[in-house]
């Protein structure tokens, strides 16, 4: 893998990571502010439950403190005893006041007709569920029935309890009944999130009070899939979250079910409130996650551009300017590298040294401008001749060093010779009209496990092109 690669893909790993990290995180801090707020609707929706509850008993309080005081032979209509008549209206007028909630208390014979009362006497609440169910279910101490409109068109309940007899069966009952309007002021007073509901519900799913207030839906049933799904299950308390059908929010709700009576208490707070808190830290994290992403990138970008002047300084220090191809520091380097590896591998390896006959004549006769052309010349020459594995280099003034690497004896001389003959045909364009032409004499040595060093090989070579320059030039010399 090239440093560039090795770079981005380190750079991607450590952007990848920190992503990885703050998603994590931002999936933990979410659990966590879901959780608190299911906490809070469990807790709100207690709470209320509790004072539901605890409402209820005080009125059911009433009634026992009625029952004990009224004898069941007293339960007939109309009371001929008008003293008694008097007591126990004066006792039902004292009971009433001390219930703020209490619209009217009564009580009633085993016919399931009114006794006394605040109100009116003499009524038949025989077709009323709550006297059925009392009369049908001997075991039944007390109850709470649905929700209904009074005469005076508030939500009430009426909560009956049941006169102890001398014998079996339906003696008559105490009843209250009850103005839900309690309920709203109750839950006013609860302390909610800006977009959260509270609402309290009987189990008939009739909307009996809700915060924010909507009087015009009190009373309806409660167009809710979830909320009925509680209601139906055995489930005594329930979490989900959903859109509202009264107001459309999305909240989180805890419906809980009000022991012993037949109310729902639901909390809900809104998404976007519990979720407020988490937002601000998502994009705080995200913008951190953008700042470290964009400075790694900033790092990468300014590694890259170190990296191309360290390549570009390498190839520099290492390529002759004017041939263009590989100088007398960069041959040592590789020459060293090629001859351990051929003397390890038992490979061939063949240097020749190669030098531009009568060089400083061309320079004399055409100029020094020339003399570069012919340089140039000389090295392009080179380079059409030898294999990609081969290694040319300008080892200094007119003078080429070459590698031929897994090479024998036959294959170096045959490279050498179509080497000289590609210079001797060379034609270098001049000013003056004829073509300059060159020869040039090569030195070849071929080297092996005894050559000792790379000077040794050179010195080998160089001795060859002596002789070769000594025979006449334009020619080939073996090392010995
Ligand atoms: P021989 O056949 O014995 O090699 O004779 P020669 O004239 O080629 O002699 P030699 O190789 O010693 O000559 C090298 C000359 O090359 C000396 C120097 O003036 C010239 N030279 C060295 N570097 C450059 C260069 O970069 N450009 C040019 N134009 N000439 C150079
Ligand atoms: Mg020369």
């Amino acid at each position: 893998m090239s440093e560039y690669r090795k770079s981005f893909f380190w750079c991607l790993c450590f952007c990848l990571m920190l992503s990885i990290v703050a998603a994590l995180d931002l999936l933990t801090s979410y659990r966590q502010e879901e959780k608190s707020a299911y906490d809070r609707v469990a807790n709100a929706s207690f709470l209320l439950s509790e004072w539901l509850h605890g409402t209820m008993e005080n009125s059911d309080y009433v009634l026992r403190d009625i029952i004990g005081q009224v004898s069941p032979d007293a339960l007939r209509y109309p009371d001929t005893d008008l003293v008694r008549q008097a007591r126990i209206t004066r006792l039902i007028e004292a009971k009433r006041a001390t219930l703020p909630n209490a619209a009217g208390v009564g009580l009633i014979d085993s016919n399931c007709v009114v006794t006394h009362t605040n109100a009116q006497a003499g009524v038949d609440v025989s077709s009323r569920e709550w006297c059925k169910s009392m009369r049908e279910d001997p075991l039944r101490e007390t109850l709470v029935s649905h929700v209904y409109t009074n005469k005076a068109g508030r939500l009430s309940v009426t909560q009956v309890r049941r006169f102890p007899g001398a014998g079996p069966g339906f003696h008559g009952l105490a009843g209250v009944a009850l103005d839900l309007g309690v309920f709203s002021d109750r839950i006013a007073l609860m302390a909610l999130g800006q977009g959260g509901a509270i609402l309290i519900a009987d189990t008939r799913l009739g909307l009996l009070a809700r915060k924010p207030a909507r009087p015009e839906l009190l009373g309806k049933i409660l167009d809710d899939v979830q909320t009925a799904k509680f209601g139906a299950s055995n489930e005594r308390y329930a979490f989900y979250r959903g859109r509202s059908t009264i107001d459309g929010h999305k909240r989180l709700y805890g419906a809980r079910k009000v022991d012993d009576l037949p109310f729902i208490v639901i909390v809900g707070e809104a998404d976007s409130d519990w979720q407020a808190s988490w937002r601000q830290r998502a994009l705080a994290e995200l913008a951190a996650l953008l700042l470290f992403c964009a400075m790694a990138i900033l790092m990468l970008r300014k590694h890259w551009v170190l990296l191309r002047h360290q390549q570009m300084l390498s190839k520099m220090a290492n390529t002759d300017t004017l041939a263009g191809i590989a100088n007398r520091r960069h041959f040592m380097s590789r020459f060293g590298v090629e001859l351990k590896h051929a003397q390890r591998h038992g490979t061939g390896l063949a240097v020749l040294m190669l030098d531009i006959d009568h060089f400083k004549q061309i320079n004399d006769t055409y100029g020094h401008a020339m003399g570069d052309q012919a340089i140039l010349a000389c090295a392009r020459a080179c380079q059409t001749v030898l294999r990609d594995i081969d290694f040319l280099s300008r080892f200094g003034g007119d003078e080429f060093a070459i590698l031929l690497s897994d090479t024998g004896i036959e294959g170096a001389q045959v490279a050498a010779e179509r080497l000289r003959q590609e210079i001797l045909h060379c034609r270098i364009a001049s000013t003056a009209g004829e073509p300059v032409t060159m020869t040039a004499s090569i030195g070849l040595a071929m080297l092996d496990a005894s050559t000792p060093d790379v000077e040794a090989a050179l010195a080998k070579a160089d001795a060859a092109l002596y002789r070769a320059k000594s025979r006449g030039r334009n020619c080939i010399e073996f090392a010995a």
